[in-house]
C-alpha cells in the first residue's frame, strides 16, 4: 500500500493532473477541477425559477414539462472546456459528477414533480461508431444516481446524422423535424413523464425534435435536463 502510495506521488510527479478548465496543475483533494474553477462556474438557478431559460428556449418548439441547464455556456469559457473534455477527451466522471450536481438541483426545485425515466439524447450509430460514446449516457448516470431512476438509451433512436457545427441550421431547415428521431418501443416509454438529457442546451432544435418525437408516438410527459445553456 505504501509502495503503491510512493509510485502514485512518483509518476503525479512526472505526469501531473491538470485541470481541465485552467490547465493549473491540480493539488491533493482536487479532481479534475481546481477549487479556484470550480469556484466560479457560473451555475444556473433554475430549479427556482419555473419559466427559467431552458424552459423559454423551447417554447413554441415542444409542448415540455419542465426544464433544467446547471451551467451558462459561453465561448472559452470553464464551461465549454468542461463540456469539451467529456464530449471529446473521455472525461466520463465529469460527464457523471456534473449529472449529480444537476439531478440534486432538479429535486430542489419547488415546481418538482416526479420523473420515471431518463432517456439521454441519442447520437446517430454511424458517429457513435466514430466515437465509441455518447457524452449524455454519462450526464443521464449521473442524474440517475441522484434522482433514483432508470435510464433508457436503446428505444429513442437517433435516424439522421447531423454534424454539430451545422446542426442548427440542417435541424432548422427540416419542415418535420419529427423524421430525425424514431422510437423503437413505444411502451417503454408509455404513460412516463421522461427526463431527456444533453450537454448542451442551444438553438432547442436538438431536444425539441426528441420531445416531439416521444409526445407524438407515446402518451408521455417529457421535461429537459442539460448540463449547460448557450
Ligand atoms: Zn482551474
Amino acid at each position: 500500500m505504501l509502495i503503491k502510495r510512493a509510485w502514485d506521488s512518483f509518476l503525479s510527479l512526472l505526469f501531473p493532473d491538470i485541470c481541465i478548465a485552467c490547465e493549473n496543475v491540480l493539488i491533493n483533494q482536487e479532481f479534475f477541477i481546481c477549487t479556484a474553477c470550480n469556484y466560479h462556474l457560473p451555475i444556473n438557478d433554475h430549479h427556482v425559477v419555473q419559466r427559467n431559460a431552458a424552459y423559454q428556449r423551447l417554447l413554441g418548439k415542444s409542448e415540455i414539462d419542465m426544464a433544467w441547464s446547471y451551467l451558462s455556456f459561453t465561448k472559452n469559457s470553464r464551461t465549454q472546456k468542461l463540456i469539451h473534455s467529456l464530449k471529446y477527451h473521455r472525461a466520463f466522471k465529469v460527464g457523471e459528477i456534473f449529472g449529480i450536481k444537476l439531478g440534486k438541483q432538479i429535486l430542489a426545485s419547488h415546481y418538482y414533480t416526479e420523473i420515471d425515466l431518463i432517456v439521454p439524447i441519442p447520437i446517430h450509430k454511424s458517429k457513435l461508431r466514430n466515437r465509441s460514446y455518447n457524452q449524455s449516457d454519462f450526464i443521464a448516470q449521473g442524474l440517475a444516481i441522484a434522482i433514483g431512476k432508470p435510464i433508457n438509451n436503446t428505444d429513442l433512436v437517433r435516424l439522421i446524422n447531423t454534424q454539430s457545427q451545422t446542426e442548427k441550421g440542417r435541424l432548422d431547415r427540416y419542415d418535420n423535424v419529427l423524421d430525425v428521431f424514431g422510437c423503437i418501443n413505444t411502451e417503454s416509454f408509455k404513460g412516463k413523464h421522461i427526463l431527456l438529457v444533453d450537454d448542451v442546451l442551444t438553438t432547442g432544435a436538438t431536444m425539441a425534435a426528441a420531445a416531439n418525437t416521444l409526445l407524438e408516438a407515446c402518451d408521455c410527459k417529457v421535461s429537459v435536463a442539460t448540463l449547460a445553456i448557450a
